[in-house]
């Protein structure tokens, strides 16, 4: 496999926070580098249960993860399974819960708090944080730009064709500050401006680059239900491809075969959205 692709999960961020307030991401789309689409979550707007679409390509109906409390080894072939069958290299520096779904469950905190597993039938190369003891008064959040970095070495080291990062600092700002206050607005402008020069790194790796939210989050901060603040968010793709329709909203289920498309990697039948880039 040549093609190279990192995706970006910034865990719920509405579609109007992107716009108001992530202003480098914002910018490269004035100046022509990177495309911005809008997108519709699943239902449940879970995290646990947009994880698992995120990368099977089916609905919570089809996969069963019907929320954070269940979580286990999923059935569907992923991203990372089809990418290792076409020869690809994978990584992962995400919430514990994406090496559950898609290596193993449950999480033994020693065993699968990192790992590399060349020989791996889905995720060779894992950095995992599990948020344990998470709340309202404490978040229990790496530092994103700690994150940012895990993986820019797991790319250099390991050369991964496909790797993904998801962080759930803005999510847990949410449920905590809501999204009119002074905390939520810093906490996005902080998210954009350390994201902000990886980009150019990632690109000058030969990576594709997309980054977007798991879901959305209403007013008081909640997500799980079908609102457009709850479900819709933005998704920024950088790279040579152009939307293959004209769609005012994607779907999530899209997700997983585009980024096997841009790969390179067969789709498998189970994923029978269509793939938004071309
Ligand atoms: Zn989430």
């Amino acid at each position: 496999m040549d093609n190279k692709l990192l995706l970006i999960i910034l865990d719920g961020v509405p579609w109007r926070n992107w716009e108001r307030l992530f202003g480098n991401l914002e910018g490269w789309v004035d100046a022509g580098m990177a495309q911005k689409f809008r997108m519709r979550s699943v239902l449940p707007s879970i995290s646990a249960s947009c994880y698992a679409s995120i990368h099977t390509g089916v609905t919570p109906q089809v996969h069963g993860c019907t929320g954070n409390g269940n979580v286990f080894r999923l059935e569907q072939p992923d991203i990372f399974s089809e990418v290792r069958k076409a020869g690809g290299v994978t990584g992962a520096v995400t919430h514990s819960f994406w090496s559950e779904f898609f290596n193993r469950a449950p999480f033994d905190y020693v065993r699968d708090i990192e790992y590399d597993e060349p020989e791996s039938s889905t995720i060779n190369h894992g950095r995992f944080h599990t948020m344990t003891g998470y709340g309202m008064a404490n978040q229990m959040t790496p530092s994103d730009v700690d994150l940012f970095a895990t993986l820019t070495m797991l790319c250099s080291k390991h050369r991964l064709n496909y790797g993904i990062l998801h962080t759930c600092t803005l999510d847990s700002m949410g449920h905590r500050f809501f999204h009119e206050s002074q905390e939520m607005d810093h906490a996005c402008f902080v998210m954009d401006e350390m994201l902000a020069p990886f980009i150019p790194k990632w690109r000058a790796m030969g990576y594709e680059v997309m980054v977007t939210a798991d879901h959305g989050q209403d007013a008081r901060g909640h997500h799980g239900g079908r609102d457009p603040l709850q479900q819709e968010f933005a998704l920024y793709y950088f790279g040579d491809a152009q939307a293959s329709a004209d769609v005012e909203v994607l779907h999530q289920l899209q997700l997983a075969p585009t980024v096997l498309s841009r790969l390179g990697a067969p789709i498998p039948e189970t994923m029978k959205a269509e793939p938004f880039l071309s």
